[in-house]
């Protein structure tokens, strides 16, 4: 994961919940968006949750392009726990629709460690296995919600994608993932260069990567 930031919703997203009846709660309302057939809101609203992510999932940090295609407006606090901050869009990231991880595994449970907060990025060690572990209760709570491959028993795709994936980007930087480094100044010259986002879209899995790298210091 990393820390996002919330910025303003889009402004469909804001004259629909002007027009709210009195009668109707927020979750109740969230849901009318998907039955009235709203899907150019409801596009509007992945699409800049998506681009506040520089086009990564906010849960396994795998691409998603802002379209229903690929992408779910994910509630951090699930409706059924608080349903009002169903039309909170500080509540509404950008989720990848694969099944069993990520939005389709929180479904409605409660999420204790969050992208909104800066310890996502500090309180799971991903390893070059491809494999995840928390490092406080609440990260391996949030893995274990999430499904975000703890092992290949629970979700062989993701920890075999990460994998791959960790280990080429680890080559494309000229780094022998089996040597790993240890020069700090080299490890933060190649974490400033993956993590600036290019035409507006981060790498996907670059934060995992970083996680990866900082690990060896
Ligand atoms: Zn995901």
């Amino acid at each position: 994961m990393i820390k996002i930031s919330k910025g303003q919703p889009p402004q469909s997203f804001i004259k629909w919940i002007s027009s709210k009846p009195k009668n109707k709660n927020e979750n109740e309302w969230f849901k009318e968006l998907f039955q009235q057939g709203k899907w150019d809101i409801v596009g509007d609203l992945s699409f800049k949750n998506a681009e506040e992510q520089f086009f990564i999932c906010c849960y396994c940090c795998d691409y998603v392009s802002g379209d229903s295609s690929d992408t779910k407006n994910e509630h951090v606090v699930a409706r059924d726990i608080a349903p009002e901050k169903s039309l909170d869009y500080t509540n509404i990231l950008a989720s990848c629709n694969k099944l069993r991880q990520c939005d389709h595994a929180h479904g409605n449970k409660a999420l204790p460690l969050t992208p909104l907060m800066p310890e996502c990025e500090t309180e799971f060690n991903f390893k070059l296995s491809g494999r995840v572990e928390g490092l406080t209760d609440r990260a391996t709570e949030a893995i274990n919600v999430l499904n975000l491959g703890k092992d290949e028993n629970a979700n062989k795709s993701l920890v075999e994608k990460r994998k791959k994936i960790i280990n080429d980007l680890l080559w494309a930087n000229g780094v022998d993932p089996s040597e790993g480094l240890e020069d700090e100044e080299l490890i933060e010259m190649i974490v400033e260069e993956i993590m600036t986002p290019v035409e507006g879209k981060l790498t996907p899995f670059a934060p995992i990567l970083v996680n990866v790298m900082r690990g060896w210091l």
